[in-house]
């Protein structure tokens, strides 16, 4: 069921990346040179350029001190009438192109990027409208976004988190990722989502290894700094955090809450019984982080 590492027990260092981010080449409103300079100040590691439809030359833009890498977000058609499926590809050579015809079949396309070396990511299927139920048949998948913050700001969709557990439930199990999607022009949406991932070094291959092995947490702004198995308990390890959850499946979780007024970094639990755990920690602003599951 689960063949997922973790990245808690990895060697190698964290990296901060944004792994779905728009320029003037669609629909963002800031050129290329700009939105790596927003990432590069917010300080970020890594930026995946994913415009719509469209690759664009990474190795022409200055990569300010990050790992710049190539993307594209592109929309085949899904069972819902009239509604599209949102992927996000990573690691694709420059010049990728999905025709009409191909785009009719998600399938088809998801092939097409992974005969080119890349990786496909599910985004934001709440706020298409998805359950599981409309992705189950998608091959191929790399990941999925947990959380996408732009879509708070245009439907308020943010989370599928459900829609990710719901599919655990039914034996599909993705690593997360969480994501800005950033859009606007001078960066207000920078920042405000991202996934931390465990490499030894920041290269496209070892970005498209971690997300793939589940070697990453999502965040939009608390730190984990430990989650696993610790002489016969589960422990995590965070910054300082109002809740933290470790959930099994349906049924199956344990709350720690701080408190009131006060914040906790830590908890432990003897071994469950379930067949995986994973961590949501909430701060006290609201702002959460999720690990992906841990076979137990
Ligand atoms: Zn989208
Ligand atoms: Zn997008």
């Amino acid at each position: 069921l689960l063949s997922l590492v973790n990245p808690f027990e990895l060697p190698g260092r964290w990296y901060r990346a944004n792994l779905h981010t728009h320029t003037t080449l669609s629909d963002g409103q800031a050129t290329p040179a700009q939105r790596v300079k927003q990432y590069a100040r917010a300080g970020y590691d890594i930026l995946a350029l994913t415009d719509h439809r469209t690759t664009q030359d990474v190795a022409s833009l200055a990569p300010e001190g990050m790992l710049i890498v190539s993307g594209m977000e592109f929309h085949p058609s899904s069972p819902i009438p009239n509604v599209d499926y949102h992927l996000v590809a990573l690691n694709v050579p420059h010049g990728l192109h999905l025709d009409e015809k191909t785009l009719t079949d998600a399938n088809r396309c998801i092939d097409q990027v992974r005969s080119a070396g890349g990786i496909v990511i599910l985004a934001h299927p709440f706020w298409c409208g998805m359950g599981f139920e409309d992705f189950r048949e998608l091959k191929g998948l790399s990941a999925m976004e947990v959380y996408n913050a732009t879509c708070d700001r245009h439907g308020g969709r943010p989370s599928s988190e459900n829609e990710w557990a719901h599919a655990m439930d039914r034996g599909m199990t993705l690593p997360i990722v969480g994501v800005d999607d950033a859009h606007s022009r001078r960066g207000s949406d920078v920042a405000a989502c991202w996934t931390w991932l465990r490499a030894a070094s920041p290269t496209a291959e070892n970005v498209a290894e971690a997300i793939r092995t589940g070697a990453c947490y999502a965040s939009q702004g608390p730190k984990i700094h430990h989650f696993g198995v610790r002489g016969g308990a589960l422990v995590v390890r965070s910054s300082p955090v109002e809740k933290i959850q470790f959930i099994g499946g349906p049924t199956s979780g344990l709350t720690r809450q701080a408190p009131s007024g006060r914040s906790i970094v830590r908890f432990s639990a003897e071994m469950p019984t379930w067949p995986y755990a994973r961590v949501v920690v909430t701060d006290a602003s609201g702002r959460k982080a999720w690990t992906n599951p841990l076979a137990l």
